[in-house]
């Protein structure tokens, strides 16, 4: 199950990817390392790693149902990274929705690094 490839797209298994930040926040060295294991949490239906990934000053504003719906109701196909800085990483997360039509959230993300551990902060959509 595990030997599989990574549905971030490293091209790694998932289980020398970003299970191992599923597994330990600590693992991800930086912030594109954990935008990667959100993606794939996404993909992977990771409600709590998803929720406990936010920022605390972010988390209260989310709820686990909507993140819940938002993960199941599409299908995730693949994660592009346009760009990625030591704080922020700029997206593209292809994907179909409800109608299985193919659609594309991007985004440009903001993360924090807080007592060793990276942090989703917020986002802004992109066009
Ligand atoms: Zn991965």
């Amino acid at each position: 199950m595990n030997m599989v490839n990574c549905n971030c797209g490293s091209a790694r298994f998932y289980a020398d990817c970003c299970l191992l930040v599923h597994q330990d926040r600590q693992a991800a060295i930086t912030a594109e390392q954990l935008m990667r294991a959100r993606y794939t949490a996404f993909t992977r239906s990771l409600i709590d790693f998803l929720y406990d990934s936010f920022h605390p000053d972010s988390r209260r504003y989310q709820n686990k149902k909507e993140i819940a719906a938002w993960a199941q109701e599409n299908k995730w196909m693949h994660l592009e990274i346009i760009q990625a800085s030591t704080t922020t990483v700029e997206f593209k997360a292809h994907y179909l929705d409800k109608q299985f039509e193919p659609a594309v959230h991007h985004e440009k993300s903001r993360f924090k690094k807080d007592r060793g551990i990276w942090y989703y902060l917020d986002g802004r959509l992109l066009s």
